[in-house]
């Protein structure tokens, strides 16, 4: 059934593969966008789209709509980028959520919010369950969006218990792919950019610490599956890719497959980055039948496409 859908976010690297996801399965999108992290060109396919809708809006700032459903994924992602302005970013997940569960609660419609594995912090549990309360510095340059984050998941479960709202808590794990930015310092941006450019690839660290890629086609039809699924299957869930690497071979696949003269060189590890990051998705797997199906190296070489063809512009 056609159903109108607002993405916060929507402008966004993953927002707009949901947008286009969506829109292709004949829903009505409102995608909703700040512009901070968020890029027009994202979006520009979509504009003539006659289901399609763009508002420039900021969600520490309430918003009305009548809507079926709500994915809430407004959030600057990347370190860079959401340390930019800490307390907006606290601002954006805490105020944001209340704002976003609050429009749910009136308009009844079902809410997914885009949390992370971030919540679980540099986990001393490997790979990672969702039954698993992190081990998060509370003070840290990364409280911001980890601290904020968690309050958005407390934020999401207490006004279902409390409202009685349909809400799905999602805790995505590294995602990559066309439309990352390319300056929001990222790994696989960062190392794609690097290489396309034969310049020193930046490896924090030794480059054991180990993070799980997955691909974004993979990440957003499972993130609408789980919008799908039964209500009381309210999670939180993860989704991600649980092939694990280690950032030091992550560097040097990008540089094969960039055919590049690039070499590796160690920087510092900024603090409080995890050691080791690996989603335990059996939940996801037992309930939505849904498990990531593009290999590393097939998604690396449709971003390298992506990040070739921007270079060109
Ligand atoms: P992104 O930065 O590309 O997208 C975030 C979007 O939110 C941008 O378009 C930005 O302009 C917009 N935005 C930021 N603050 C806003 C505000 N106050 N009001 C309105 N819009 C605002 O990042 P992304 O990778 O697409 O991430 C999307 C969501 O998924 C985020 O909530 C992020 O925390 C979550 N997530 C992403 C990953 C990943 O690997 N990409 C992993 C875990 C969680
Ligand atoms: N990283 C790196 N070089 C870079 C960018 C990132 O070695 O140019 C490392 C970073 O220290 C971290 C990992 O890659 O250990 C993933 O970083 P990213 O910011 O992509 O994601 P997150 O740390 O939030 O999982």
């Amino acid at each position: 059934m056609k159903k109108r859908i607002l993405v916060t976010g929507g402008a966004g690297f993953l927002g707009s593969h949901l947008c286009e996801f969506l829109l292709a399965q004949g829903n009505e999108v409102i995608c909703l966008d700040n512009f901070f992290t968020g890029r027009k060109e994202n979006i520009m396919h979509l504009r003539d789209h006659s289901l399609f809708e763009i508002v420039r809006h900021d969600i520490t700032m309430p918003y009305f709509i009548e809507v079926d459903e709500i994915y809430n994924l407004a959030c600057p992602a990347s370190p860079v980028h959401y340390q930019y302005n800490a307390i907006k970013t606290i601002k954006t997940s805490v105020l944001g959520s209340i704002h976003m569960l609050g429009l749910a609660k009136r308009v009844k419609a079902r809410i997914l919010q885009a949390s992370t594995s971030e919540v679980y912090g540099d986990p001393l549990v490997h790979p990672q369950p969702e039954h698993y309360w992190g081990n998060v510095n509370p003070i840290g340059p990364r409280s911001c969006y980890d601290e904020g984050k968690r309050c958005a998941e407390s934020l999401f479960i207490n006004y279902h218990h409390y409202n009685g709202v349909k809400i799905k808590i999602l805790r995505i794990f590294n995602t990559y792919g066309p439309r990352m930015h390319p300056n929001d310092g990222r790994v696989i941006s960062n190392f794609i950019v690097q290489a396309l450019k034969n310049r020193d690839i930046t490896v924090y660290g030794d480059g054991t610490q180990t993070r799980s890629f997955c691909y974004v086609d993979d990440l957003i039809k499972g993130m609408a599956d789980f919008m799908e699924s039964p209500e009381q299957l309210t999670g939180p869930l993860n989704m991600g890719n649980p092939m694990e690497f280690r950032i030091i071979d992550l560097a040097e696949k990008i540089i094969k497959l960039c055919n590049s003269g690039s070499r590796i060189v160690f920087e510092p590890l900024p603090a409080d980055d995890p050691m080791q990051r690996k989603p335990d998705i059996t939940l996801a797997e037992r309930e939505l039948d849904w498990k990531p199906v593009t290999g590393l190296d097939k998604g690396l070489e449709k971003t390298i496409e992506y990040f070739k063809r921007l270079s060109l512009d």
